[in-house]
Formats: C-alpha cells, structure tokens, sequence
C-alpha cells in the first residue's frame, strides 16, 4: 500500500505582523529585516494597486526601486517571465495582492533565488505562507516547489476593506479543515497513511476562538479578520510541516481540481474559496454516509471499475487523462489488495467509526460558522448541471494520489 512520506518539519522562519495602518511604515518593515527600499521591486495587481496605493505614504514612492503593476495578471508562465524580466539586480521582491499576485512573486523569485515578501490584500486564500507555487504551464495548473516569504505584513485596514467575497472565500478555503480532517484520518486508519495531529490542532485551536463567538461578529468586524488571517496563515504552515497539503486539501480539493480541470472557461471567475464552499458540502455528505455506514457495519471500498482509464479519457481528453492514469497508479489499489482492506475494515467498524465521529461533531460547528456568514453553496453559481457536477465528483478519486473519502464510493 502506498504510504505518504512525510516527516514532521520544523516551521519556517516568517516573521509575521498583523496591525492597522502598518503599511504606512512599510519601509521601516523592510529594513529591518536587512534591505534597502532601492533595491526593491514591488508587484502588485493594477486594481489592488490603485485601490491601496495612497496606504503606502509619498516616502515610500520616493525611495522604492521599482514598481511593476500588473493589468488583470494570471498565474502563468508568461507573467513569471515579465516578473522575472524585471527583477534586474533586484535583491527582494514585495508582492502587494492575494492569490495570483503571490503565486508570481513567489515563484519568480524562487526561480531567481531572491527572496520575496507579502503585504496581503485579503483574507481569501491559504497560500500567504506555503513553500509551493499553483502556477499554469501548458494550461495546467501545476502546484511547484518554490520558498516562502521572509514576512507577511497584514494591514488590518486594507484587509477589512477586501470585497465580501473574497473574505467568504477565505473562510471557505480553511473552515475545509474539518472535512480534511476526517479524510486525512480515514485515510490513515484505513489505507495506514501518514499522520499528523500537530498540523491539525494548531488550525483547530484558532478555529475554537471563533466557533465561541462567531454569531457577535460580522464579515468587516476588525477582530474576526484578524483571527480569520491568523487561520489562514496557520493553515498554509500546518502544510509545511506536514510536508503536504494533507491538513488542508483532501476531498473537498479533489472535486475542486477535476472542475477546474474540466470546465476552465466556466470557473474562471469563481474565486478559489468560493468553489472549495461548494465542494465541502458535498465531502461533508460523503462523509456522513461513511458514518452512517460504519455505523451500520457495511462500509466497505467498491472494486475499480473495468473501464475507469476510458471514464477519464471521455470525461478530461487525453492529455489530463494521462495524467490522473499516473496519479490513480500511485494509489497501488488494486481488486485484490481492495479485498483485504474491506476485510480489515471490518474488524475495525468501531474504532473507525469512534475516531471519524469526533471529527464530524467539529464540521456541524463549520457548518453553523457557514450559516451565519451566509457562505453559499449552491452549485448554480458554477454555470454547469447537476450532472455535470456529478461527474466531476465521480472521477476525482482517481485525479490524484490521495485517498479520501470519495475512495469509498
Ligand atoms: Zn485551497
């Protein structure tokens, strides 16, 4: 059986400052952490840009080596390669934005071994502090290995003003901890994966803070925000030192991926968080059945259908189907040793059952968290069918080397 290796890491070195108006001293920010402000170059997203630039104070301006704003960026090839470009004798690349804008700066200034830092936009995704980059090479997305960031400065002002949807977005694309959870742990008292409470329960401890409170708050509350990129920011570290995105992307990521994989055109403009929304839900009534099937002692794993290499074939066209067909082999789950597995299973029922219980009693607070900040999880927002939703879901177990709860469908 194919066992993930990992070792648990120590936590990279990131200096970390959330405080209002911070950006203000942003020069002061950056030597003391040893550079000059002329020698360096700062990126951001033109509509991030002319919204916030006035934050940074004239001096800043005055004394900056370069700026570089980026018109409706992607993270692609072609904008690492303008970054790079511009990098010149550059010793240290600021990135001003959220997703895409720190996806290019991390990646481009891996590529030219400089070191990069952040100055967040908006509380909307997880990936402030991860090692690796999501970047699209061929029109694929391809998650490479990068650095992270000397520092990441979060102005509590600038983050406060972020459009409520990215902020849903945010709470979205780690409030999925517990749906992780119970896969990651599926995974490992079933498949015998790797496991690691630590990355877990330093996400689960910020989240305690606001299962307490979170009908007092509001999405522009100043408190919330904190907390909510403090999770964040914990949520992309859990993941360094778990040496995967194990604590924060199970199936929920996988039923992500095979949408985006399949109707690129149609998601282009669903933010990441707002997606992982949608596709929590449907892993959380997966989830459910699992127990409920535990509980009735039938839980078992079906055998691989006949023809799932043409399933994928029909469904992504051959290039992507190629792809997952490597990533499934990975898995090693073959009829035979599926059989001794359900066998297993089924001497476990109760300890399986007990352990994966506790870890859904958590997703029925996320679940309330969800209710009150009105996070919607309606698929029409996607523009496709049920069925094509469906059928995204259906072959996303195969899509990567990962076993999660969609394995047991
Ligand atoms: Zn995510």
């Amino acid at each position: 059986m194919s066992i993930d290796n990992f070792e648990t890491k120590k936590l990279p070195n990131i200096k970390i400052v959330s405080k209002i108006n911070l950006t203000k001293n942003a020069e002061e920010l950056i030597s003391q952490l040893g550079y000059n402000l002329k020698d360096c170059l700062l990126v951001s997203d033109k509509k991030i840009w002319q919204k916030y630039r006035q934050n940074f104070g004239k001096k800043f301006f005055q004394n900056i080596g370069d700026l570089l704003i980026l018109s409706n960026p992607i993270a692609d090839q072609y904008f690492v390669n303008k970054i790079s470009e511009f990098i010149k004798d550059k010793q240290l690349i600021i990135s001003f934005g959220s997703g895409t804008i720190n996806d290019l700066c991390k990646y481009s200034s891996f590529l030219k071994q400089i070191n990069y830092l952040v100055f967040s936009s908006a509380p909307s995704m997880n990936g402030y502090a991860s090692a690796n980059a999501s970047i699209i090479i061929n029109n694929h997305k391809k998650t490479l290995k990068a650095h992270t960031p000397l520092a990441i400065f979060n102005d509590l002002n600038i983050l406060k003003k972020s459009p409520i949807k990215m902020i849903k977005a945010g709470i979205a694309d780690t409030i999925c901890l517990y749906s992780c959870w119970f896969d990651w742990k599926l995974s490992n008292l079933v498949f015998k994966t790797n496991f690691s409470d630590q990355s877990l329960k330093m996400q689960h401890d910020l989240w305690l803070k606001l299962f307490k409170n979170y009908h007092k708050f509001d999405l522009r509350d100043g408190y919330f925000i904190e907390i909510l990129i403090d999770i964040l920011i914990t949520s992309s570290q859990a993941m360094n030192i778990a040496n995967g995105s194990y604590p924060a992307s199970q199936s929920e990521h996988l039923i992500a991926h095979s949408l985006t994989m399949k109707y690129p055109k149609k998601l282009k403009n669903i933010l990441h968080g707002q997606l992982i929304a949608i596709t929590t839900k449907t892993s959380l009534e997966l989830q459910k059945i699992i127990l409920e099937k535990l509980q009735k002692k039938q839980l078992q794993i079906p055998i691989i259908e006949k023809n799932w290499q043409s399933l994928l074939y029909k469904f992504f066209g051959k290039k992507i189907a190629l792809e997952a067909i490597e990533e499934f082999k990975q898995k090693n789950l073959s009829n035979l040793n599926i059989n001794k597995i359900n066998q297993e299973i089924v001497t476990n029922y109760n300890l399986i059952y007990q352990e994966l219980a506790k870890v859904y009693d958590y997703n029925q607070m996320a679940i309330k968290l969800n209710d009150h900040f009105k996070i919607s999880h309606n698929i029409r927002q996607l523009k496709i069918s049920k069925l094509q939703y469906f059928q995204a879901q259906r072959l996303a177990k195969y899509i990567r080397n990962r076993f999660s709860c969609l394995d047991f469908f």
